[in-house]
């Protein structure tokens, strides 16, 4: 009965975010204000009223035309709002009623049997974590439906979610929590050290010391050609002036970009390195970071900061080994930030998986395209999520699956560190 309240609850709650999401959508890429101006109709302006605007029913009883002018609403609008519910309501039925989801770390999840015990999830103490995981899912859906349409992640999205990740974690962050990023000494100097690295780089950017890669414009991935020259088509034939193509590399050029960006990653890989091997050496420094990093929310946050490096590095270490390899680039710098900020809310481990898994999401899309013979293509940012998505509820046991190995690359790296 109390799960039945929750789950209308949640319904209600997902589809008024989902109403909301629809102003984002519409608005990020365009450059407006998410508050003011009030809801309008985007064929004749007229703002409209709270009734019409309540989320599903609103457009259900307009049958989807508008009251002033009759002009038909999208059908979208009403769609969204039912996907953000139904999402709310599928990963609370997963998580509380399933037990399908996060597991707690380093606990012992497997019995005898070597059958995984789960870790009972329940509403009234592992909330805060369902919270920060569908804010992700959300923001994962507004992020997806903007780069499917436009070809582009606002980087507000990302940063919005590891700015959320950086503040939850070590608020929320406990041993015996679900999802909880509390990571171990040597991983929180990882974390330390790419931080700090990142910041350097950041700073060296700015004051121009690190050269930005593609400084006259980053040539068009192949979807977004084809998009661009369709579009110049289309202007075209309205005689209005066309859209400007990006400029053109020859493959030389594209490889020699890379090395700007090789220089910017140098120092978080450096700072990583440096300052793991000097805590993990026997002496006061060891100590003292023992000390400094037990305490529940400096590991959380450092477990969040580790998520966002790995989730990025994967990405940004594709995109210039592809590009290296191919001669023209092979992933978005969107991208990266995308799984920067779903590093920081999720952790290490499942960024990293959700990357790997993410081109399996590309496949199933392409049998899809091919059965409905549809020739509309995606960039890499829906795949991202969908993967992202697909992993919260899969990472347990996968993380079970993982662990042997990397017990034993964690004690490989600590006994270098000790023995040098
Ligand atoms: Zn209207």
């Amino acid at each position: 009965m109390f799960d039945l309240v929750l789950i209308l609850f949640v319904f209600a709650l997902g589809a008024c975010i989902g109403s909301f999401l629809n102003v984002v959508v519409w608005r990020l890429p365009r450059g407006e204000s998410l508050v003011s101006p009030p809801s309008h109709c985007p064929q004749c302006d007229t703002a409209l009223a709270w009734y019409d605007n309540v989320p599903i029913f609103g457009w259900l009883f307009l049958r989807g035309r508008c009251r002033y002018c009759q002009k038909p609403i999208s059908i979208r609008y009403p769609l969204v709002e039912l996907v953000s519910a139904l999402l709310l309501v599928f990963y609370y039925l997963m998580f509380f009623i399933f037990q399908v989801g996060p597991c707690p770390p380093g606990a012992p999840a497997v019995n005898e049997l070597g059958f995984i015990t789960p870790h009972l999830l329940v509403f009234a103490t592992d909330w805060p974590i369902y919270a920060l995981y569908m804010f992700l899912i959300l923001s994962l859906l507004a992020a997806s439906l903007i780069d499917a349409e436009l070809f582009i992640i606002p980087i507000s999205i990302p940063w919005l979610m590891a700015l959320v990740g950086f503040i939850a974690h070590p608020l929320i962050d406990a041993p015996d929590l679900a999802g909880s990023l509390i990571v171990s000494p040597s991983a929180a100097a990882l974390a330390a050290g790419g931080g700090v690295g990142l910041l350097v780089s950041l700073v060296g950017w700015a004051f121009g010391w690190i050269p930005t890669s593609f400084a006259a414009g980053e040539p068009a991935l192949e979807v977004d050609r084809d998009l661009i020259e369709a579009q110049i088509k289309e202007a075209n034939a309205k005689g209005q002036p066309p859209p400007q193509l990006p400029p053109e590399y020859t493959p030389a050029q594209i490889r020699s970009e890379m090395r700007h960006e090789m220089l910017f990653l140098l120092p978080p890989l450096l700072g990583a390195f440096i300052w793991t091997y000097l805590t993990l050496r026997p002496g006061p420094l060891h100590d003292g970071w023992q000390s400094l990093v037990s305490a529940h929310w400096i590991g959380g946050l450092l477990g969040s900061i580790l998520g966002a490096l790995i989730g990025g590095l994967c990405v940004w270490l594709t995109r210039i080994l592809g590009t290296l390899a191919f001669g023209r680039v092979a992933m978005g710098l969107g991208d990266v930030h995308l799984m920067f900020g779903v590093g920081a809310v999720v952790g290490a481990g499942p960024a990293a998986v959700a990357f790997f898994i993410a081109p399996f999401f590309g496949i199933l899309f392409a049998l899809y395209a091919l059965i409905t013979r549809s020739r509309r293509e995606l960039p890499y940012g829906p795949y991202l999520s969908a993967a992202t998505a697909f992993v919260l509820l899969v990472y347990c046991p996968i993380a079970e699956y993982l662990r042997p190995g990397m017990q034993v690359l964690a004690s490989l790296i600590q006994g270098r560190g000790l023995g040098g």
